[in-house]
């Protein structure tokens, strides 16, 4: 069994007094997979105090330098594949193949961000005023806090960690205390890559005490998050008031939008993956499924024969397609939803109960609502779980409006062969990522990710831009006449 663990100033922590926790296997709550207690407020403030004294070293250290240690983070894991996946899959419920692509897309991101590392610069820039030269300047916020959902629990937080680094930050990583155990296999893995004592620092906590203090302590200079909407805004909101930069990335009810001329089996297996692959449990999942009435009918049927072949059970188990629900209240969240849609007049085409002959853990069945009006909660919540729900549009502009009529913008995606269509679709889509024939998930590593609407707010995830969220910009002017200026408007 493994020990839940914070890393403080170069430390691993074995905390006697705290709030005890318990990782238990999503796939089989039989299995225990670690134990430990939660840092507290205390705990956050030395993680916050290591941190700033680490911060003039490392800021110092060249950028090149620090991407060094980044490559070879990245070296390691990529190394530890397999083993990093497994428990993955142990702690969050994704199936072994989900998890291995996900440790995959922590690896690309370490490398691409690494390589950002020798691109740490500004801009030189021509002066108005004669013999005069300016330039621009890239410098770390200071001491930032990540915190991150359960999730994709390397993905997320190696997207944070890797350019917060690179740009020379000081980071107190704050994970969801229902993946501990990843997160902190990701930090061990940054620690054997020679991460200097103090630049990376790992809590296991509470939103309400670690969470807060973070929130608060006038030494945190920047926040990146990544959760529900309801917390990312409260966050950016207190940022704000404290005059200190957000980036969070939130929420999404992604739509599908299918026509009539599409390729139906293309689009029925792409739907599927999206709604159903990785329990549903993506920020990306396919949430609405807009099809156009004249083949709704046939677009149903085939996405239905796909899904009752699905297996459910143990990640682990190379036969399954999809793993449980990460937790008792995600699975009861779940639940409560597949009731609303029946009470709201929806129709269960398929699932819509809990799979026969499993184990005991968080399972329920990849579920299809027929008959969904755009107006229905399930239509409009983020559910965040194995649901989808069907809306039929009359034509391409009935579901382009039905797309758009969310609170949410992150991902979409349009199946059709009318370049048209496709070229209008990708232009007034209300999403921060727009997919042409094909899912609405994934994402690369060197392609901005995010999202609009309440989805998200504040700079770009990865992608070229990368650094630019953990940096501040100073500008330089280099004044070599030697005569002191005349003009009163300067
Ligand atoms: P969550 O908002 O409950 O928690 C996310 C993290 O924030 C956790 O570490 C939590 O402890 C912390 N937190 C919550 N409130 C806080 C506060 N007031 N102060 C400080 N920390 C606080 O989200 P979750 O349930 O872990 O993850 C699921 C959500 O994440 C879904 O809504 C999903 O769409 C979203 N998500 C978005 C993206 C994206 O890139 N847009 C990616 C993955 C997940």
């Amino acid at each position: 069994m493994l020990e839940v663990r914070n890393y403080i100033r170069g430390e691993w922590l074995t905390l006697r007094e705290g709030r005890e926790v318990e990782v238990r296997n999503p796939a089989n709550l039989d299995e225990i997979l670690g134990k430990g207690r939660l840092a507290s407020a205390r705990h956050a403030a030395n993680a916050i105090e290591a941190a700033e004294q680490a911060l003039e070293g490392w800021a110092r250290t060249p950028a090149p330098k620090r991407g060094e240690i980044v490559e070879r983070a990245g070296d390691i894991l990529k190394a530890e594949m397999d083993d990093v996946a497994r428990l993955l899959t142990q702690e969050e419920g994704k199936t072994f193949t989900d998890a291995k692509g996900e440790v995959y897309r922590a690896y690309n991101v370490l490398n691409y961000t690494a390589g950002q590392s020798r691109r740490v610069g500004g801009v030189t820039i021509p002066s108005e005023l004669p013999r005069n030269f300016a330039y621009t300047m890239r410098h770390p916020l200071g001491v930032v806090a990540l915190i991150t959902p359960w999730n994709f629990p390397i993905a997320i937080p190696a997207w944070k960690i890797a350019p917060a680094l690179v740009a020379g930050n000081t980071v107190v990583f704050k994970p969801s205390s229902t993946t501990p155990l990843t997160a902190a296999r990701l930090v061990e893995i940054f620690e054997r890559a020679g991460i200097p004592a103090g630049v990376l620092n790992l809590l296991v906590g509470s939103s309400s005490d670690v969470g807060d203090l973070l929130m608060h302590d006038r030494r945190i200079r920047g926040i990146s998050f990544t959760g529900s909407s309801e917390n990312g805004t409260a966050i950016y909101t207190t940022c704000a008031s404290r005059g200190i930069k957000a980036q969070c990335e939130m929420g999404g009810k992604n739509p599908v939008v299918v026509l009539e001329d599409a390729d139906l089996d293309l689009a029925a297996d792409g739907i599927v993956s999206g709604a159903f692959g990785s329990t549903g449990q993506r920020c990306t999942a396919t949430s609405r499924a807009i099809l156009q009435a004249s083949i709704a009918d046939e677009v149903v049927q085939k996405m239905t024969e796909r899904v009752s072949k699905w297996k459910v059970g143990n990640g682990l188990d190379p036969e399954v397609q999809m793993g449980p629900l990460v937790s008792e209240s995600q699975m009861k969240t779940v639940e409560h939803y597949v009731e609303t849609g029946k009470k709201e007049g929806a129709r269960v085409v398929t699932g819509g109960g809990r799979p026969p002959g499993v184990p005991r853990g968080y399972y329920v069945q990849p579920t299809i609502f027929d008959g969904v009006k755009p107006e229905f909660r399930i239509a409009r919540e983020e559910i965040f779980g194995p649901v989808l729900s069907v809306i039929r549009a009359g034509d391409y502009d009935e579901a382009l409006r039905y797309a758009n009529a969310s609170e949410y913008g992150l991902t979409s995606s349009i199946y059709t062969n009318d370049a048209g269509k496709i070229f209008d679709f990708c232009e007034r889509i209300e999403t921060g990522m727009v997919h042409v024939n094909s899912p609405t998930v994934g994402g690369e590593a060197q392609i901005p990710f995010g999202g609009v609407k309440s989805s998200g707010v504040g700079e770009r995830e990865q992608g070229p831009t990368v650094l630019d969220f953990y940096t501040d910009v100073k500008v330089v002017y280099v004044d070599y006449t030697g005569a002191a200026r005349t003009s009163k408007f300067y």
